[in-house]
């Protein structure tokens, strides 16, 4: 590439930040975006783990950012209303920002209609949070879904894959890790009024890590939670396997 790609670190991503208000972006959500002339509008995705999202949440509430944060409520990964779940996603929308629901399509293989069933899901994550739900993302969208621009309950929940969102803003993210364009130019350049950035706190830490470094400790702190959530179920835990034995 033909530029110094961002790192995926707290510290870059507080510098992207700051670039962007140095730029003269004001950081909007999904619905006071017309308010600025120069709006940028902070999106999140949950895919793979709450924990990360409550970290990149403290954050942004450390240097005033509210941003929008995506949740699936059909994850193989995490039971959004469990205790533990349901408590981090009440902490990130008591810093100030909102929880949105992230949508898998996927889980309705094209059977049902779709706009009923996100609205469900946008119900069901409503009673979760003890909150109104007024956005929703698709979670890997399918070419039809993002040409769809639904309308969703009437329009109460906005659809950031609509046409507004999607086309009429300059959208980046930096999925699968990788952001494919240079995001600092972009800002810089001054040829964008309306950016949609979307990041998956998944992959920032404190020190740079590669895809790998970083997989690979999700994948090892899993299993250490589920012994954890383990011991909580099954008494005298240490009789049966240690955790030293993982
Ligand atoms: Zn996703």
């Amino acid at each position: 590439m033909g530029y110094d790609e961002m790192k995926f670190t707290y510290e870059a991503y507080r510098n992207l930040i700051a670039l962007l208000r140095e730029c003269g972006y004001t950081i909007c959500d999904y619905h006071n975006y017309m308010q600025s002339d120069k709006s940028v509008i902070i999106r999140h995705d949950i895919d793979l783990q709450i924990e990360k999202a409550v970290r990149m949440a403290e954050i942004e509430h450390d240097i005033n950012v509210s941003s929008t944060y995506f949740v699936l409520v059909s994850s193989n990964f995490f039971n959004v209303f469990s205790k533990r779940n349901q408590a981090y996603l009440r902490e990130i929308c008591d810093m100030g920002h909102a929880v949105g629901l992230h949508f898998d399509e996927v889980k309705y293989d094209g059977q049902t209609n779709l706009v009923q069933a996100m609205e469900e899901e946008a119900a069901l994550l409503e009673h979760c949070l003890g909150r109104e739900v007024r956005s929703l993302s698709m979670h890997r969208p399918s070419k039809a879904t993002l040409e769809a621009d639904y309308k969703i309950a009437d329009g109460r929940i906005v659809n950031s894959y609509g046409t507004e969102f999607f086309h009429d803003h300059k959208y980046i993210t930096d999925s699968r890790r990788n952001w494919r364009e240079d995001v600092t130019q972009i800002i810089k350049s001054g040829t964008y009024e309306r950016l949609h950035v979307l990041t998956h706190p998944f992959w920032y830490d404190e020190e740079e890590q590669s895809a790998s470094k970083r997989l690979k400790k999700f994948c090892t702190g899993r299993v250490e939670q589920c012994y954890d959530d383990l011991s909580d179920n099954i008494r005298d835990l240490e009789e049966f396997l240690r955790k030293d034995d993982l």
